[in-house]
């Protein structure tokens, strides 16, 4: 067994708020972070791949894959099904690696809530205003005006879900918030429950305790 458990990280925020950008920040910072690619039945932006942002897969194939209990996790976000597979998840955290999660509040939810949720780290992003966010979906570039005000629309409908996670981050300068981030990493790494090892070092600090005494 790995000396540290991983953490389930999960980034949640309304869209355009950041959280993508961070996390690929975030991935840069550590190699050792694994990003847990969702499925959705969404079609692919221009630019990506199928296996590296997410897999695409048709209405029915996704709703087999729940059937069969391949998902961590799943929701309907913005008309269409989002998911994230288990296995890579367990296997990652058994081997002392963390998992990012790019997941909605019922993402959140849905972990915290799974047998894995002891070891789940949930932070909230938070625009510096609306007025900044829609801003911020615009300037991305990728969507339709009207997809822009689909989710302007939903925006409401997550941020009023902050209250339910462990950090909640105000993403107004994208370097300071980066740096806090993994200031709560790495402070969260070290919960006790995350080393499993030190069971094991405590035994042996025991034993060296009363042989000198
Ligand atoms: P999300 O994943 O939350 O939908 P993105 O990470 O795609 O959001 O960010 C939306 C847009 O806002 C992108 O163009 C990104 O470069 C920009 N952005 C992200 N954080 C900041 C920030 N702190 N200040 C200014 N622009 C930002
Ligand atoms: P987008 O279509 O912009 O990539 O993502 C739309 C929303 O779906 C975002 O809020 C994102 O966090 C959420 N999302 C992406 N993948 C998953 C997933 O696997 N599960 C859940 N619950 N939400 C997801």
């Amino acid at each position: 067994m790995a000396d540290r458990r991983g953490l389930l990280i999960i980034l949640s925020s309304p869209s355009g708020a950041g959280k993508s950008t961070l996390a690929r920040r975030l991935m840069q910072w550590d190699d050792g972070l694994e990003f847990s690619i969702s499925a959705t039945t969404r079609a692919p932006r221009p630019g990506e791949a199928h296996g590296r942002e997410y897999y695409f897969l048709t209405e029915e194939a996704f709703k087999q894959q729940v059937t069969d209990g391949q998902m961590l996790e799943h929701a309907h976000v913005f008309g269409n099904f989002y998911g994230s597979p288990v296995a890579p998840v367990r296997d990652s955290i058994t081997s002392g690696r963390d998992v990012l999660f790019d997941v909605d509040w019922q993402g959140d939810l849905q972990i915290r809530n799974s047998d894995l949720g002891k070891h789940a780290l949930s932070i909230f992003i938070l625009p510096p205003s609306i007025p900044e966010l829609r801003r911020r979906l615009e300037s991305r570039g990728q969507d339709s005006a009207d997809v822009i005000s689909k989710r302007m629309l939903k925006s409401w409908d997550e941020i009023s879900h902050w209250g339910y996670y462990d950090y909640v981050l105000v993403n107004d300068d994208l370097d300071a918030t980066e740096e806090k981030l993994k200031t709560i990493i790495s402070a969260e790494r070290m919960r006790r429950i995350q080393q499993p090892a030190l069971q094991e070092h405590v035994r042996k600090l025991q034993m060296e305790f009363e042989e000198q005494s």
